[in-house]
């Protein structure tokens, strides 16, 4: 590898195949090691990529003057690094590498004018324990490196469980991408009245996953798979072209309702996402107050500044957004006020637990004050009983949304209800 001076993973796979033959020659076992800096690309993005080169060779360094003769260290590619280790038979024996490797690297490296401090994640595969093939080894060892990352673990030894939820994964992953291009996604509908008048008020468009043979998903299985791949967006885009298609056959009706879309945190670091809401709404056809958008207190918190900047943008478009699961999140008095945002959807675990517990009937009026202080329309999420329906009306809160009202439900299963009701 030219940048570190380090063997590259061709060389790697030729000892992987000699120390296997002799393996299994002399019934010797060795561990393989694959060793991931975190959060790199920040350093590369922030510091530049010299700096970034630079911690790579510092990285080099350390790792081969912590190793002994008989080991090898490789450069993978990236931020990934391979280290080989004959004679280590069991786990414990590659913590204790592991553990003075991700040490070593802990101490600061000058980088340019500033000292930053490395951390890794390894993961490891035994031979043959794991496998005796260098393909499967290298996968294994990278899967546990994989786990050790998203667990924040440092490291971590591979157990099978982890294949098997890496495949299962990984299938997941290709079969929605599958599902979002074949229409294999649903939205149900969940009515949402006006506590004043008693009539509907609009509709929270949610939505499901018709798989061939897992059956009816719902979105707590498959959205979160999404927001950590690149799904999300065709997701979140895709969902939008239903509920702008179901609005305008409303309107068309000379029933329109104004049908609420969920967004995802990862939609709003999107740079183009608003640009291409207002898209999907022009080709479908759809008036944009016929379509809001929902997004999480936390979603928000995230990147607050980004988010202010979205809203603004979504709200000259003539898109409500309403702030969701209202109460689980940190935001500020001051920086609500700079929202421009139409609703707030108190979180459905107060409301549903208003009966039970007094403080929680204490933050329901809280939230509801504090929204109408600000000019903004109040919404009740998880009424479950006409007694929470009572205490929402009697707290001054606008709207209700929950199971005593209608459970979420496909678009002529709404039509109906919405007939009985209306
Ligand atoms: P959410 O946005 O808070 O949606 C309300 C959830 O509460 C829905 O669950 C709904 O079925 C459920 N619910 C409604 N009334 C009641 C009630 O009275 N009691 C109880 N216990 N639950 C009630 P669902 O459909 O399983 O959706 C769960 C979450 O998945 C949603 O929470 C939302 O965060 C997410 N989601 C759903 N559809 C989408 C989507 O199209 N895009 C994105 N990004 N997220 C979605
Ligand atoms: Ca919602
Ligand atoms: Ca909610």
């Amino acid at each position: 590898d030219p940048l570190t001076g380090l063997p590259n993973r061709i060389l790697l796979q030729d000892r992987l195949l000699q120390v296997i033959r002799a393996g299994r020659r002399e019934a010797a076992s060795f561990a393989l090691m694959i060793l991931d800096i975190d959060g790199f690309k920040d350093v590369n993005d922030s510091l530049g990529h010299q700096a970034g080169d630079h911690l790579l060779q510092e990285v080099a360094t350390r790792l081969v003057s912590r190793l002994r003769q008989s080991d090898t260290a490789v450069r993978l590619g990236g931020d990934e690094f391979a280290i080989l280790l004959p004679g280590v038979a069991h786990g414990a024996g590659a913590e204790k590498v592991a553990r003075k490797l991700l040490r070593t690297l802990e101490e600061p490296v000058v980088l340019g004018d500033r000292r930053v401090s490395v951390t890794a994640s390894c993961g490891v595969a035994l031979f043959p324990a794991h496998g005796d093939e260098v393909g499967v080894l290298l996968r294994h060892a990278d899967r546990a490196m994989y786990e050790a990352k998203r667990g924040r673990r440092g490291f971590l030894v591979f157990t099978p469980a982890m294949d098997e939820e890496g495949d299962n994964r990984l299938r997941l992953q290709v079969d929605l991408e599958q599902a979002i291009g074949h229409g294999d996604l649903v939205l149900h509908y969940q009515p949402t009245i006006d506590l004043v008048t008693g009539k509907i008020s609009g509709a929270e468009a949610l939505v499901r996953w018709q798989h061939p043979v897992l059956g009816m998903l719902p979105p707590a299985q498959f959205v979160p798979l999404a927001e950590r791949t690149h799904l999300m967006g065709p997701l979140t885009f895709y969902v939008l072209r239903l509920a702008a298609t179901q609005a305008r056959a409303w309107a068309e009706q000379a029933r329109p309702l104004p049908i609420a879309v969920n967004v995802s945190a990862v939609n709003l670091d999107d740079n183009e996402f608003v640009e291409s809401v207002g898209r999907i709404l022009q080709d479908a056809g759809v008036a944009s107050e016929l379509i809001e958008l929902e997004v999480t207190e936390t979603a928000l918190m995230r990147d607050p500044e980004r988010a202010q900047a979205a809203i603004q943008a979504l709200s000259e478009l003539g898109v409500r957004v309403a702030i969701d699961d209202f109460g689980t999140g940190y935001s500020s008095m001051t920086y609500l006020r700079k929202l421009a945002v139409a609703k707030i959807k108190i979180d459905k675990s107060f409301v549903m637990d208003m009966g039970v517990s007094r403080n929680d009937s204490v933050i329901v009026r809280s939230i509801v004050d504090l929204g109408h202080s600000l000019g903004l329309k109040v919404v009740g999420e998880g009424v479950e009983t006409a007694e929470a329906m009572a205490v929402l009306a009697s707290l001054g809160c606008d709207y209700a949304q929950g199971f005593h009202l209608a459970r979420p439900m496909d678009a002529p299963a709404f039509d109906r209800w919405r007939q009985e009701h209306a």
